[in-house]
């Protein structure tokens, strides 16, 4: 048995919604306006992105790492890695955020080794110290379009028959990678989701809590797999095939 654990970085590593932010104050006013179409349903992910991305044009490279530095994480964050190294834990970062961003941040709070899956900003730069920015997405999903990077097929896809999969998240997009973990740990919106769905979950306010929550789990001698999760993980591979 080995727990792997995913965990959601904007508004759960960041103390804000990073990426939101960053197309608001790059990007301007359009950026609200493709966010409330996406939300609605009118828009997919991509979409969203992309119009997001069309909206800065070219990103002044100074007052973004500016404001990259200028962002600020859980106080807890680098214990829980430290927690995770020493116990040998497998940990990844799960995002339907931008890697550019989660990478300065990481690197910038002295944690630029962890992993992360996101969708990809290409930066290319211009004569004039700005990039131009275009936007990929490795992890998609060919089925569903509600986010741009599958949190749920990185999860799946190394999730073996004795694993127990942990998932941390806040939000939008952690409601669905949620439904597949065995345990849950929620706040804010994921905490309302997980109450209106019946999944177990372990309220929390920083990486601390969560720490000292897996401890003592750790500490039992078997740690059961939950049962609803189980059952969406087998039927999604059977689905696949
Ligand atoms: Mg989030």
């Amino acid at each position: 048995m080995a727990l792997k654990i995913f965990v959601d970085f904007d508004g759960t590593i960041t103390q804000q919604d990073v990426g939101n932010l960053f197309f608001r104050t790059f990007g301007g006013a359009s950026c609200d306006e493709a966010v409330g179409a996406y939300r609605a349903e009118k828009i997919s992910a991509k979409e969203l992105f992309r119009r997001e991305t069309d909206a800065i044009g070219e990103l002044d490279e100074v007052a973004a790492g500016e404001f990259l530095r200028g962002q600020k994480i859980d106080d807890g964050f680098m214990r829980f890695v430290e927690f995770c190294r020493k116990r040998g834990i497998e940990f990844h970062v799960v995002s339907d955020g931008l890697d550019y961003y989660i990478r300065e941040i990481l690197s910038n709070n002295g944690c630029g080794d962890v992993s992360f899956f996101a969708n990809k900003l290409e930066r290319t730069p211009t004569s004039n110290g700005s990039s131009k920015l275009s936007i990929t997405f490795p992890h998609d999903d060919a089925e569903c379009s509600r986010c741009a990077c599958c949190k749920r097929n990185i999860m799946l896809a190394r999730w073996g028959e004795d694993d127990i999969l942990v998932y941390v998240g806040e939000g939008y997009s952690d409601r669905c990678p949620a439904q597949y973990a065995d345990i849950v740990f929620a706040k804010d919106e994921l905490q309302t989701y997980c109450q209106a769905m019946n999944i177990s979950y372990h309220l929390y306010t920083t990486f601390d809590d969560v720490i000292s929550r897996l401890e003592e789990i750790l500490s039992k001698k078997r740690i059961k797999p939950r049962r609803e999760a189980e059952m969406k993980r087998r039927e999604a591979f059977v689905a696949e095939y």
